[in-house]
Formats: C-alpha cells, sequence, structure tokens
C-alpha cells in the first residue's frame, strides 16, 4: 500500500490553483521512498531541487487524498536515517544507492 504525495508550486488563495501540481512521488511502509526527478520535464532534477521546492514556503504538499502534509513530515519519510529495505531496482530508469533512503524513479509512475 503506497501514498503518493504531490506539491502544488504557488497556490492561489482563493481558489488553491497552484502553476503547477508536481508529483513527488511516493512513500510505502518497507520500501524506499519512490523520488520521482527528470532532466526534460517541470520536476526538479534531484533530491536538493526537490529540498528547496519542499521548504519553499510558497508551496503546499499534499497526499493523493487531499490531505496536507508538513515538510518536514514529508521529508522525514524522503530521508530517513536508516535506508528502506526493498528497493524499486526492478524497474528501468531508476537510480537506487543503497546508502540512500530513497530511489530516484526518472519517469512517470503513480
Ligand atoms: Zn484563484
Amino acid at each position: 500500500m503506497s501514498t503518493n504525495y504531490y506539491l502544488i508550486k504557488n497556490p492561489c488563495p482563493c481558489c488553491g490553483k497552484g502553476e503547477a501540481n508536481l508529483h513527488i512521488g511516493s512513500s510505502s511502509s518497507g520500501w524506499a521512498f519512490a523520488l520521482r526527478v527528470n532532466e526534460f520535464d517541470k520536476s526538479p532534477k534531484n533530491i536538493h531541487e526537490w529540498h528547496t521546492e519542499i521548504f519553499n514556503e510558497n508551496n503546499k504538499i499534499i497526499d493523493e487524498y487531499d490531505n496536507a502534509i508538513t515538510p518536514n513530515n514529508l521529508w522525514a519519510l524522503i530521508d530517513k536515517p536508516n535506508p528502506g529495505t526493498l528497493r524499486h531496482i526492478e524497474h528501468y530508469q531508476v537510480t537506487a544507492d543503497p546508502k540512500l533512503s530513497y530511489d530516484l524513479v526518472s519517469y512517470e509512475f503513480s
């Protein structure tokens, strides 16, 4: 069972619509966080760009059920002190560094 997270860039204060709605990735218990990265679309390209967007207070983070999540709570799912046990290495276009608690996934998924 996994939960997807999304970042709304600069949501409008009246209607909540943002400049972009970016898929951050998904979290599953026992798995490394699947972080969506891409060189060629609007997604951040790496963990550093995601950190900047996630902690930018003009942006809003929600899960797939529309619940808001704070930057710190989301970051705790991505950058855990103990790396996840299961990795997404069976997939094409995934970078899974065993020292890290997240895998970089360079294609769209849900
Ligand atoms: Zn509006």
